[in-house]
């Protein structure tokens, strides 16, 4: 992360002629923004808002179909222009905007369900939620991230790690066709057959490679789950935490569990989610409710669809937030210890997270057998989010953030998950795919040799 003090950076607009933006608005079903229209200041924002993801976007094009989605790359491509591809806007770097031009693909928003074959061919403008809710209404579930906001398509095509990840694999693992627009403005059908090169790719690393504008996942028949938070005071928080990791190394795949530290309510929560049958889910609650007196509780029987929550927001609101994040092959002794710490001396309004525990189905898949390496046991994922109101704060707020980061990270061969990817820098695009890196690069230059799409975990393209 920089620091607080970025310059916030804006396309030089005379570079682009008035009749061609003429032609792009006509083509466009879904609509142009530009910095003069009503809309834009909302247009331009995504999810971590601060001063390091601000972006002032020449053109933001709202893309109904592929057609949009293709006018706006050609578009892009003619006049150099920087292009941000936003689905849900949730990318811990911002990269869902731009300077140059963003392709905001929330009006591709349509899924279609097939119950024979539990499928479901998801437009790639739809949450997490919005995918769960309707699946729901079949009895079926679709693999995808615990929350309802994330946009579908950026969570998939960056792995995803979710509730069902333990029975079924990563989001990933269960997507089996995408059809996408390249950098050259074509457009392509992905699955085991055609392309079936950039369906491994995809399968992790699909933001380097194209807009994908929709896909086909698999969808599960999941019966009812036990599903809801368990409260406790911050004093609990270090027995909590121990349970937290004995119960989840040996944790049946039907579970799993986020815990949070949090400032808001002083507190720390356990949320989970167990889909299978109830008697062995009783088994994990009743140590979770007798480890400490709960404060609050909120488990209970229910459909696997409510995680999806009410109606997802999907959309930022004024406050400003920024995350950093740090995968650890284990969650040790030395790491609850300094969790702890850095808690103990957070600002307001932060929260530390320790989520995707790697177990089951999803670290049963070899890892070069899709771009999505991270599959040890053992492995979490912790998450330091900060959101504050005053802009004045950011410059504390981030600093204080990066450096926990920094003190959290592995002495060595530290490892990144690509879509809890906070920082970039030397090494770090071989830091999220491993040894999947070479053979994305040459992918790289066969899709996108002039490195089009980089707002992302980026692969760099080069010569042989
Ligand atoms: C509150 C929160 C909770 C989260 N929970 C989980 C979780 O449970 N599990 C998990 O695995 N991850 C989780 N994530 C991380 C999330 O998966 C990534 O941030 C993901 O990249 C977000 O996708 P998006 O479409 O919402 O974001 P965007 O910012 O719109 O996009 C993210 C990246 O994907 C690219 N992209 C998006 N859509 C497309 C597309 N259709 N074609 C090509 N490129 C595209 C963008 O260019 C960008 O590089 C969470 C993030 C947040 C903020």
């Amino acid at each position: 992360m920089k620091t607080a003090h970025a310059q916030l950076e804006v396309h030089d607009r005379s570079q682009i002629d008035s009749d061609a933006l003429k032609k792009l608005r006509a083509q466009l079903k879904g609509g142009l923004i530009l910095p003069a229209d009503p809309g834009y200041e909302a247009a331009r924002r995504v999810y971590y808002w601060n001063p390091d993801t601000e972006r002032g976007p020449a053109l933001v094009a709202r893309c109904a179909n592929t057609d949009d989605v293709r006018y706006a790359v050609e578009f892009a491509r003619r006049h150099g222009l920087e292009v941000a591809v936003r689905g849900g806007g949730y990318s811990h770097m911002g990269w869902g905007t731009s300077s140059g031009l963003v392709i905001d693909l929330a009006g591709l928003n349509r899924v279609t369900i097939d119950p024979n074959k539990h499928t479901g061919r998801v437009d790639a403008g739809l949450s997490s939620g919005e995918v769960m809710r309707l699946a729901g209404r079949y009895g079926l579930a679709p693999v995808l991230g615990e929350c309802p906001g994330v946009g579908a398509a950026g969570l998939t095509l960056g792995g995803g790690l979710g509730w069902l990840s333990g029975l079924h694999g990563a989001s990933c693992d269960n997507l089996l066709s995408a059809r996408m627009v390249t950098a050259d403005g074509r457009i392509l059908s992905v699955d085991a057959e055609s392309n079936p090169d950039l369906l491994w790719a995809l399968r992790g690393a699909g933001a380097n490679f194209g807009v994908t504008t929709s896909f086909e996942c698999r969808l599960y028949s999941i019966g009812p789950v036990t599903l809801g938070n368990i409260f406790y005071p911050i004093r609990e928080a270090r027995p909590v935490l121990r349970l937290f990791r004995s119960l989840m190394a040996e944790a049946p795949d039907s579970f799993q569990a986020a815990l949070n530290l949090t400032t808001g309510e002083r507190g720390v929560f356990v949320r989970l989610c167990h889909a299978g049958e109830g008697a062995e889910a009783a088994r994990l609650l009743r140590a979770f409710r007798t480890v400490a007196t709960p404060a609050k509780d909120t488990v209970s029987r229910g459909e696997f669809a409510q995680l999806a929550g009410g109606v997802p927001t999907g959309g930022p609101d004024t406050s400003f937030r920024c995350v950093a994040t740090v995968y650890r092959s284990e969650l040790s002794d030395e790491v609850m210890d300094m969790v702890l710490d850095r808690f103990s001396e957070a600002p307001p309004e932060t929260n530390i997270g320790i989520a995707h525990y790697m177990h089951g189905e999803v670290c049963r898949v070899a890892s070069d057998s899709t771009a999505f390496p991270l599959r040890q046991s053992g492995g979490i994922h912790i998450r330091i989010g900060l959101d504050w109101k005053d802009s004045a704060e950011a410059r504390r707020c981030m600093l204080w953030a990066d450096e926990a980061r920094k003190l959290l990270r592995p002495a060595s061969g530290e490892r990144i998950y690509a879509n809890y990817q906070s920082y970039t820098g030397k090494g770090t695009a071989e830091a999220v795919f491993g040894s999947n890196y070479s053979r994305l690069v040459a992918l790289k230059n066969k899709y996108d040799p002039t490195n089009f799409f980089r707002r992302n975990s980026n692969v760099e393209p080069r010569q042989a």
